[in-house]
């Protein structure tokens, strides 16, 4: 039986990734389930998944989840080092490391030089440090397999070719809310409008990311340490469709797309079943409709945060550090309301300015800096907000 830790079971990729295990034809054996605070949730995943572990984000919650669990026989670990004891859990196949933050950063690096296979969905673990994480992975040869849709449809349509056949990368972005208009027009949207995401359900933060196409940004940047290809040849396209979850160009002029109603479950179980395809009762195209496939470029005057993705991973992984930190914290000022939404890629590009030169090579010191450009977003913010 194909054992599974879930890290992150009680988020969006989490629950469908259970989704998924509760419907598999696989008899997948879950090991491990994580959350951060939320102990109903987990508990009565573990009562349906019987775990041998299970990691809280704080202390109180781990002694709220014991109450909770009385009779279990799990083993409840607590907080960064709780996650990593569990990367390196005895017997496990496949992690998924659908942690938000710099906590799944450094589940995925322990899994990743232990030689496990890692169903990636977290982001900061190649943004922040996809030198680092893709370092270890060599090292150790442990695959990682991405959740991301638009990864893994690159992923997908790799399968059994090498890099020096690939021309380029296609990614496909649906646009977001606001395409279409132009950055005169954005200067007063509000947190509902930005929400407002014409395909996806996803979290607040991805959302706004998704309308200020910082998200495309990210997995850019993602796409380089995945699957080896230079900045140049990764292409952004908008198709607000969202069908085709990216294409792949090969040197001979085809290209191969994979396509899909949107729907994360099909990520999810492609990276968890890897190599196999299983079947599934996820919902299917119905290629008997009329369906229209638009592309067309992305607008980088009124969406600078792409623009600013790839200067950053032109400069160096520490520069793509610098600009998540100062995205995360321009976001959330936003969602706050403390701040406009054209100000996020504003911000974001003094940030990136004024720390993107600085270099950190190890995984403490990349943390650091990521720390210090926090700070020193906070403090730009609050000095423009008086
Ligand atoms: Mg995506």
């Amino acid at each position: 039986m194909p054992t599974l830790a879930i890290f992150g079971s009680t988020g969006s990729i989490g629950c469908q990734a259970l989704e998924f295990v509760r419907v598999s034809d696989v008899d997948y054996d879950v090991r491990v389930l994580t959350a951060w605070t939320n102990v109903e949730a987990l508990a009565s995943q573990a009562e349906e998944f019987q775990p041998e572990v299970v990691v809280l984000g704080t202390m109180d919650a781990a002694r709220r989840y014991r109450m909770r669990r009385q009779g279990g026989t799990e083993r409840v670990l607590v907080g960064d080092e709780g996650l990593e004891e569990a990367a390196a859990w005895p017997g496990l196949d496949t992690v998924l490391s659908a942690v938000v933050g710099a906590a799944g950063l450094r589940l995925t690096l322990c899994a990743a030089r232990l030689g496990r296979r890692v169903a990636l969905a977290n982001k900061e673990s190649l943004v922040v440090a996809g030198d680092i994480v893709t370092a270890a992975a060599a090292a150790s040869g442990a695959e990682i397999i991405p959740v991301d849709s638009e990864h893994s449809a690159i992923f997908q349509c790799l399968a059994g070719a090498s890099t020096r056949e690939v021309d380029r990368l296609v990614l496909t972005a649906s646009g977001g809310p606001f395409l279409g208009r132009t950055r005169e027009e954005l200067a007063y949207v509000g947190v509902d409008d930005a929400m407002d995401h014409p395909n996806w359900t996803m979290g607040a933060k991805i959302t706004v990311d998704s309308a200020t196409l910082m998200n495309k940004g990210l997995e850019v940047i993602e796409a380089h340490w995945l699957f080896g290809i230079a900045p140049e040849r990764i292409q952004v396209v908008v198709h607000p469709q969202s069908i085709v979850h990216s294409m792949v160009e090969f040197v001979d002029g085809s290209t191969l797309a994979q396509l899909g109603p949107p729907d994360m479950r099909l990520p999810i179980q492609y990276a968890l079943d890897y190599p196999v395809r299983n079947g599934s009762s996820w919902p299917r195209m119905d290629w008997t409709q009329r369906h229209s496939l638009s592309f067309q470029s992305p607008d980088v005057r009124t969406f600078p945060c792409l623009r600013l993705a790839y200067a950053a991973l032109e400069t160096g992984p520490s520069a793509t550090a610098v600009l998540n930190a100062a995205n995360e914290v321009a976001v959330e000022a936003f969602l706050d309301g403390r701040m406009a939404f054209n100000a996020i890629p504003d911000v974001n590009e003094r940030i990136l300015d004024r720390m993107g030169g600085d270099e950190a090579h190890s995984l403490e010191d990349r943390l650091q800096l990521d720390e210090e450009a926090r700070l020193r977003t906070k403090e730009l913010i609050g000095k423009a907000g008086n």
